[in-house]
C-alpha cells in the first residue's frame, strides 16, 4: 500500500494514501463516548498534539461539540485544508432518499462545507426509533446499490472527498465492488492485537482499500494485556503508544479515543521508534481472538431475526 511521510515543524507525520490519489493522516481522534469533553478533546489534539485527523459519528450524539473543537482550531490558525474529518451515514438513513439529507445535517453540526471521508457506519438498515436489540420487523431490506450511487453523487458535488464502510464483511464488500463506480477508498473495521481480523486486511490491500483500525485499545481492554505490558516496558513506552504503534506498522491508519490530554498527547507519539520485528511477530500471534465490540445490542434478536446470533450478523465470516 502506497504511503507518503511530510514533515511538519520537525516532526514526522505519516500517511496513508488512498485510492482517490488523497491521503488519510495515520492517526485520528476517535470521538466515541466524548460526550460534553468532545470539544476540548479535538482542540487538544489538534492544536497542541498535531493531530490533523478526527473521526465521529452522527450516531454518538458528539458532532456538534466536534464541530465546536473544529472550528476554534481553525480559529487559532490550522487550515481546514490540511485536517481530514471523518463521519458516518447511520443505519436509520440507509435509504436512497435519506443519504443527502444525513450528510446536510452532519455538515451543519460539524460547522463544515465538505467531509473528508464519508463511511455507511454499519452494512444494517435500522427503522426509525428501533429497539436495542430491534424487534421482529425493524431491520428493514437495503438497497445497497441505490444508496452507493447517492454517496457517490456527494463526491461528484464535491460534499465529500471520499467514500467507504465500516463493519463489513468480505461477502458485503465483494457485493458492492461489483456495482461501484466509485470504489470504496477506506474500510474501518475493530482491529487490534486481540482480534486482527487478517482476512479482511489481505482482502482490502489485494482491492487497494485502505483499513482504519477503530478501538485500537480494545476500547482500553488491551491496556493492561501482559503481553502488551511486557513488550512496553522493554521499549520505555505505554502500552497505550505500543497497540498504536503495532497498527500503524501493520499500514493501517488508527484512530485511538481520549478526552484526557496527556493521553491524546502520549497516544500520538508514535513515529520517533519502532516495534522490533520479534515483539511485532509475538503481537500479531496472540491466541484466543475475539471481538471487543460484537453490537450484539445493536441488532441481533435471538427470537425474531433477522440476525438470531453475532456469528450470524457477521456472514459467518470469523
Ligand atoms: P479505544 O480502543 O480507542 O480505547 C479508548 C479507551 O482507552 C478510553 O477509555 C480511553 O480513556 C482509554 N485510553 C486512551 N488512550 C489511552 C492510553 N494511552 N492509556 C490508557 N488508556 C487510554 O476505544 P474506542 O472503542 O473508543 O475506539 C476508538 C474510536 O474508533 C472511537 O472513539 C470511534 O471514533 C471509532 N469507532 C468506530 C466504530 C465503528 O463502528 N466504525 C465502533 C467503535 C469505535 P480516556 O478517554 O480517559 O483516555
Amino acid at each position: 500500500m502506497a504511503q507518503a511521510t511530510f514533515s511538519r515543524e520537525g516532526e514526522v507525520v505519516k500517511s496513508f494514501k488512498l485510492l482517490s490519489g488523497h491521503t488519510i493522516p495515520a492517526i485520528g481522534l476517535g470521538t466515541w463516548r466524548s460526550g460534553s469533553q468532545a470539544n476540548t478533546a479535538v482542540f487538544t489534539a489538534i492544536v497542541d498534539a498535531g493531530y490533523r485527523h478526527v473521526d465521529t459519528a452522527w450516531e454518538y450524539g458528539v458532532q456538534e461539540e466536534v464541530g465546536n473543537g473544529i472550528e476554534r482550531a481553525i480559529h487559532a490558525g490550522v487550515d481546514r485544508k490540511h485536517l481530514f474529518i471523518t463521519s458516518k451515514l447511520w443505519c436509520t438513513d440507509l435509504s436512497p432518499e435519506r443519504v443527502r439529507p444525513a450528510l446536510i445535517k452532519t455538515l451543519k453540526e460539524l460547522q463544515l462545507d465538505y467531509l473528508d471521508l464519508y463511511l455507511i457506519h454499519w452494512p444494517f438498515r435500522l427503522k426509525d426509533g428501533a429497539s436495542r436489540p430491534p424487534n421482529a420487523g425493524e431491520v428493514l431490506e437495503m438497497d445497497m446499490e441505490g444508496v452507493w450511487r447517492e454517496l457517490e453523487k456527494l463526491v461528484k458535488d464535491k460534499l465529500v472527498r471520499d467514500i467507504g464502510v465500516s463493519n463489513y464483511t468480505i461477502k458485503k464488500l465483494n457485493k458492492l465492488l461489483s456495482f461501484a463506480h466509485t470504489r470504496p477508498s477506506v474500510c474501518q473495521m475493530e482491529m487490534h492485537p486481540g482480534w486482527r481480523n487478517d482476512k479482511m486486511i489481505e482482502f482490502c490491500k489485494k482491492n487497494g482499500i485502505h483499513v482504519t483500525a477503530y478501538s485500537p485499545l480494545g476500547s482500553g481492554d488491551l491496556i493492561h494485556h501482559p503481553t502488551v505490558e511486557r513488550i512496553a516496558k522493554n521499549l520505555n513506552k505505554s502500552p497505550g503508544q505500543v497497540l498504536i504503534r503495532w497498527a500503524i506498522q501493520r499500514e493501517t491508519s488508527v484512530i485511538p479515543k481520549s478526552t484526557n490530554p496527556d493521553r491524546i498527547k502520549e497516544n500520538a507519539s508514535v513515529f520517533s521508534w519502532e516495534i522490533p520485528a520479534e515483539d511485532f511477530r509475538i503481537l500479531s500471534s496472540l491466541p484466543d481472538q475475539k471481538r471487543v465490540l460484537d453490537c450484539q445490542d445493536l441488532f441481533v434478536n435471538p427470537s425474531a431475526g433477522p440476525f438470531r446470533s453475532v456469528a450470524e450478523m457477521w456472514d459467518n465470516e470469523d
